[in-house]
Protein backbone atom coordinates (compact mmCIF):
# COMPACT_ATOMS: atom_id res chain seq x y z
CA UNK A 1 0.00 0.00 0.00
CA UNK A 2 2.60 2.01 -0.42
CA UNK A 3 1.23 4.19 -3.48
CA UNK A 4 -1.12 5.51 -1.21
CA UNK A 5 -1.00 9.40 -0.55
CA UNK A 6 -3.40 10.74 0.72
CA UNK A 7 -6.64 9.45 2.48
CA UNK A 8 -10.17 11.93 2.45
CA UNK A 9 -13.07 11.21 4.31
CA UNK A 10 -17.08 11.91 3.86
CA UNK A 11 -18.94 12.44 7.40
CA UNK A 12 -22.30 12.25 7.70
CA UNK A 13 -22.76 11.00 3.71
CA UNK A 14 -25.81 8.72 4.64
CA UNK A 15 -29.13 10.37 7.11
CA UNK A 16 -30.01 7.26 8.68
CA UNK A 17 -25.97 7.58 10.31
CA UNK A 18 -26.29 10.84 11.08
CA UNK A 19 -29.88 10.76 12.53
CA UNK A 20 -28.19 7.26 15.02
CA UNK A 21 -25.25 9.66 16.43
CA UNK A 22 -27.57 12.54 17.09
CA UNK A 23 -26.02 14.65 13.75
CA UNK A 24 -27.58 17.00 11.54
CA UNK A 25 -27.74 16.68 7.67
CA UNK A 26 -25.09 18.41 6.35
CA UNK A 27 -25.69 21.14 3.27
CA UNK A 28 -22.56 20.60 2.29
CA UNK A 29 -20.18 17.76 2.10
CA UNK A 30 -18.45 17.28 5.63
CA UNK A 31 -14.58 16.40 4.58
CA UNK A 32 -11.87 15.13 6.74
CA UNK A 33 -8.52 13.05 6.71
CA UNK A 34 -6.37 10.43 7.91
CA UNK A 35 -2.86 10.08 7.77
CA UNK A 36 -1.57 7.63 4.98
CA UNK A 37 -0.06 5.57 8.05
CA UNK A 38 -3.53 4.83 9.05
CA UNK A 39 -3.90 2.01 6.22
CA UNK A 40 -4.04 -1.65 6.95
CA UNK A 41 -4.95 -4.47 5.12
CA UNK A 42 -7.61 -7.18 5.03
CA UNK A 43 -6.06 -10.10 4.04
CA UNK A 44 -7.33 -12.67 6.59
CA UNK A 45 -5.05 -10.80 9.31
CA UNK A 46 -4.73 -10.29 12.74
CA UNK A 47 -5.69 -6.00 12.75
CA UNK A 48 -4.71 -4.54 16.28
CA UNK A 49 -6.89 -1.27 17.85
CA UNK A 50 -6.43 0.81 20.89
CA UNK A 51 -7.96 -1.71 23.60
CA UNK A 52 -7.99 1.46 26.83
CA UNK A 53 -9.19 4.56 24.94
CA UNK A 54 -13.13 3.29 25.13
CA UNK A 55 -15.29 2.51 22.27
CA UNK A 56 -13.77 1.46 18.86
CA UNK A 57 -16.28 1.85 16.49
CA UNK A 58 -16.45 0.25 12.73
CA UNK A 59 -17.47 2.48 9.85
CA UNK A 60 -18.17 0.31 6.79
CA UNK A 61 -17.65 2.51 3.73
CA UNK A 62 -16.88 2.26 -0.31
CA UNK A 63 -13.22 3.47 -0.87
CA UNK A 64 -12.12 5.01 -4.00
CA UNK A 65 -8.97 5.18 -5.67
CA UNK A 66 -8.07 7.80 -7.71
CA UNK A 67 -6.53 7.01 -11.00
CA UNK A 68 -5.67 10.85 -12.42
CA UNK A 69 -5.31 14.05 -11.74
CA UNK A 70 -9.01 16.13 -11.12
CA UNK A 71 -9.55 18.90 -13.11
CA UNK A 72 -12.72 20.51 -13.46
CA UNK A 73 -15.82 18.64 -15.41
CA UNK A 74 -13.84 15.69 -15.23
CA UNK A 75 -16.47 12.95 -14.49
CA UNK A 76 -15.94 10.01 -11.81
CA UNK A 77 -15.00 7.59 -14.24
CA UNK A 78 -12.21 9.66 -15.66
CA UNK A 79 -10.86 9.87 -12.19
CA UNK A 80 -11.60 6.98 -10.08
CA UNK A 81 -9.03 3.76 -11.60
CA UNK A 82 -10.28 1.22 -8.73
CA UNK A 83 -12.18 0.73 -5.99
CA UNK A 84 -12.37 -1.11 -2.42
CA UNK A 85 -14.85 -1.63 1.00
CA UNK A 86 -12.97 -0.09 3.73
CA UNK A 87 -13.68 0.48 7.16
CA UNK A 88 -13.12 4.21 9.00
CA UNK A 89 -12.23 2.92 12.58
CA UNK A 90 -13.42 5.73 14.94
CA UNK A 91 -12.88 6.20 18.84
CA UNK A 92 -16.37 7.15 19.24
CA UNK A 93 -15.72 8.22 22.74
CA UNK A 94 -12.82 10.23 22.43
CA UNK A 95 -14.36 11.92 19.36
CA UNK A 96 -17.06 12.64 22.00
CA UNK A 97 -15.19 14.59 23.82
CA UNK A 98 -12.77 16.48 21.34
CA UNK A 99 -15.92 17.18 19.57
CA UNK A 100 -17.28 18.72 22.98
CA UNK A 101 -14.11 21.19 23.18
CA UNK A 102 -14.27 22.24 19.26
CA UNK A 103 -10.90 20.46 18.90
CA UNK A 104 -10.12 18.43 15.72
CA UNK A 105 -11.10 14.75 15.18
CA UNK A 106 -7.24 13.49 14.28
CA UNK A 107 -7.03 11.78 17.33
CA UNK A 108 -10.14 9.69 17.02
CA UNK A 109 -10.11 8.88 13.19
CA UNK A 110 -6.20 9.42 12.39
CA UNK A 111 -4.71 6.23 14.63
CA UNK A 112 -2.72 3.41 13.27
CA UNK A 113 -4.85 0.58 11.84
CA UNK A 114 -7.72 3.28 11.60
CA UNK A 115 -8.11 2.74 7.72
CA UNK A 116 -8.74 -0.68 7.01
CA UNK A 117 -9.32 -1.56 3.51
CA UNK A 118 -10.02 -4.79 1.30
CA UNK A 119 -7.94 -5.77 -2.23
CA UNK A 120 -9.01 -3.40 -5.18
CA UNK A 121 -11.09 -3.90 -8.12
CA UNK A 122 -12.32 -2.55 -11.43
CA UNK A 123 -14.08 0.58 -10.79
CA UNK A 124 -17.59 -0.40 -12.78
CA UNK A 125 -18.98 2.95 -13.21
CA UNK A 126 -21.08 5.00 -11.24
CA UNK A 127 -25.00 3.59 -12.64
CA UNK A 128 -23.81 0.18 -11.80
CA UNK A 129 -21.87 0.55 -8.48
CA UNK A 130 -24.38 3.27 -6.87
CA UNK A 131 -26.82 -0.51 -6.85
CA UNK A 132 -24.70 -2.49 -5.50
CA UNK A 133 -24.95 -3.71 -1.55
CA UNK A 134 -22.02 -4.23 0.61
CA UNK A 135 -22.09 -5.18 3.65
CA UNK A 136 -20.36 -5.90 7.16
CA UNK A 137 -20.46 -9.09 8.96
CA UNK A 138 -18.91 -10.09 11.84
CA UNK A 139 -18.82 -13.87 13.23
CA UNK A 140 -21.48 -14.64 10.08
CA UNK A 141 -23.71 -12.71 11.05
CA UNK A 142 -24.51 -9.46 8.85
CA UNK A 143 -24.01 -5.92 11.42
CA UNK A 144 -24.17 -3.07 8.52
CA UNK A 145 -25.47 -2.99 5.27
CA UNK A 146 -25.85 -0.33 2.40
CA UNK A 147 -25.90 1.17 -0.84
CA UNK A 148 -24.49 4.38 -2.46
CA UNK A 149 -28.09 5.35 -4.07
CA UNK A 150 -28.99 5.88 -0.69
CA UNK A 151 -25.72 9.09 -0.01
CA UNK A 152 -26.76 12.87 0.80
CA UNK A 153 -23.93 13.97 -1.42
CA UNK A 154 -23.46 11.70 -4.80
CA UNK A 155 -20.09 10.26 -5.81
CA UNK A 156 -19.52 13.25 -8.42
CA UNK A 157 -20.48 16.29 -5.94
CA UNK A 158 -17.72 14.74 -3.22
CA UNK A 159 -15.32 14.35 -6.35
CA UNK A 160 -16.11 17.67 -7.48
CA UNK A 161 -15.86 19.24 -3.53
CA UNK A 162 -12.62 17.63 -3.12
CA UNK A 163 -11.02 18.08 -5.85
CA UNK A 164 -11.64 21.84 -5.76
CA UNK A 165 -11.00 22.43 -2.15
CA UNK A 166 -7.60 19.86 -1.72
CA UNK A 167 -6.74 19.07 -4.74
CA UNK A 168 -6.73 14.19 -6.06
CA UNK A 169 -4.13 13.36 -7.87
CA UNK A 170 -3.33 9.20 -8.46
CA UNK A 171 -3.12 7.55 -5.34
CA UNK A 172 -4.99 9.42 -3.36
CA UNK A 173 -8.19 7.48 -1.34
CA UNK A 174 -11.95 8.59 -0.54
CA UNK A 175 -13.90 7.13 2.15
CA UNK A 176 -17.02 8.24 0.80
CA UNK A 177 -19.04 7.70 4.17
CA UNK A 178 -21.03 5.02 6.41
CA UNK A 179 -24.32 3.88 6.40
CA UNK A 180 -26.07 3.49 9.78
CA UNK A 181 -25.11 0.23 11.75
CA UNK A 182 -21.74 1.80 13.34
CA UNK A 183 -21.31 0.03 16.76
CA UNK A 184 -18.03 -0.92 19.23
CA UNK A 185 -16.08 -3.86 18.13
CA UNK A 186 -14.70 -6.41 20.62
CA UNK A 187 -11.47 -8.55 20.95
CA UNK A 188 -11.28 -11.29 18.83
CA UNK A 189 -14.48 -10.48 16.65
CA UNK A 190 -13.76 -11.86 13.23
CA UNK A 191 -15.07 -9.16 10.16
CA UNK A 192 -16.10 -9.64 6.22
CA UNK A 193 -16.75 -6.96 4.32
CA UNK A 194 -18.69 -7.98 1.45
CA UNK A 195 -19.80 -6.33 -2.00
CA UNK A 196 -23.08 -8.50 -3.44
CA UNK A 197 -22.01 -11.63 -2.05
CA UNK A 198 -18.57 -11.73 -2.86
CA UNK A 199 -16.16 -11.49 0.42
CA UNK A 200 -12.98 -8.86 -0.81
CA UNK A 201 -11.70 -8.78 2.55
CA UNK A 202 -11.25 -9.95 6.09
CA UNK A 203 -9.76 -10.01 9.13
CA UNK A 204 -9.81 -10.51 12.66
CA UNK A 205 -9.27 -7.67 15.40
CA UNK A 206 -7.11 -7.60 18.67
CA UNK A 207 -7.66 -4.99 21.05
CA UNK A 208 -4.62 -4.13 23.01
ZN1 LIG B 1 -16.76 7.37 8.35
Amino acid sequence: MEFIRNIFCVGRNYRLHAQELGNEVPDSPMIFSKPSNAIALANRSEITFPGGLGEVHHELEVVLLIGDTYRKGKKVEELVGEMALGIDFTLRDVQSKLKAKGHPWLLAKGFKNSAVITEFHPFPGVNTSIEANFSLWKNDECIQQGAMRDMIFDLQTLINYIGENFGLRQGDLIFTGTPAGVRAIHENEHFQMKWEDEVWGEFTAKLI
